[in-house]
């Protein structure tokens, strides 16, 4: 009986299209890469610094449980301490006061942690000045020569500031005026929120927001407009430089932290490389 089942199952396999198994071919042959955006997590992963009147998130750290000896002879593993915010992670709309009501981070459907990415360089720019901001005109030349921001896709803004990542000072930037870091202006954070189709925001930097966005109008309007749109942040991203302009696919999987504001995430990206050996 098994038989004929197997071979309908066979036959069903042979003539219809599947696009998972063209993927999965595509991965192994090498003409879809899977470029990893997550920054390595340890206690040295730097994590954003607020003012000393406010409540400061956790830097990341393990605590052994067993390592192969009396406290567990055959088996090694840890506790962990981590603010949901720490390392890259994913801003949930609740993160903020203005999206107060809408979804924690455990509520943030599983289709959306797959999709399409926009990448808009702006490295040159920042490199002059670390204090550069996105403007809507940026994003329209964009537009004008990519098409537009993706349906329910991610904007991701390349900046080249993950270089700085290996230190909290260099990566931070801040001096007595307080942190250095690029970002989006006020007017382009409240038009990214509503009037593009993302779906969040995606940064090389501790947080969506610039760091003088504190002094904005409103303060951290990324996080403002943004969460207050039940849109989404992704920070800490690394090797966006690996991406095309468009056609990539992120994949962004946050922990399912119930009533959770954000999560550390470990963020992929599928690219296509047509030029690859299959
Ligand atoms: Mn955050």
């Amino acid at each position: 009986m098994s038989e004929p089942t197997a071979a309908a199952a066979a036959a069903s396999q042979s003539t219809s299209p599947s696009v998972l198994a063209a993927l999965v071919g595509a991965l192994r042959g090498g003409t879809i890469e899977v470029v990893d955006l997550t920054a390595p997590l340890s206690s040295t992963t730097p994590v954003l610094e607020l003012p000393p009147e406010f409540g400061q998130t956790a830097v990341f750290e393990l605590e052994e449980i067993s390592r192969y000896d009396d406290r567990g002879p055959a088996w090694y593993w840890n506790n962990f301490r981590s603010g949901e915010h720490t390392g890259t992670h994913f801003d949930a709309p609740n993160h903020w006061v203005t999206g107060r009501d809408l979804a924690d981070i455990a509520s943030v459907p599983a289709r959306q942690l797959v999709a399409p990415a926009a990448v808009l360089d702006v490295t040159d720019e920042v490199a002059k000045d670390p204090d550069f901001l996105v403007e809507i005109a940026h994003i329209e030349a964009w537009q004008d020569r990519y098409g537009p921001l993706p349906d329910a896709g991610w904007l991701l803004v390349r900046t080249g500031w993950s270089s700085r990542s290996a230190a909290q000072d260099t990566f931070l930037n801040a001096d007595e005026t307080g942190p250095h870091t690029p970002g989006l202006s006020a007017e382009c954070a409240r038009w990214v929120a509503e009037r593009t189709p993302v779906l969040g925001l995606g940064v090389e930097t501790v947080g969506t927001d610039a760091g003088r966005a504190h002094g904005f109008d409103p303060a951290f309007p990324c996080h403002s407009y943004l969460m207050g749109s039940g849109k989404y942040g992704l920070t800490q991203l690394q090797n966006l430089a690996e991406l095309p302009p468009t056609g990539a696919v992120v994949i962004a999987g946050p922990l399912p932290i119930v009533s959770g504001s954000g999560a550390p995430a470990r963020v992929l990206a599928l690219v296509e490389r047509p030029g690859q050996p299959s």
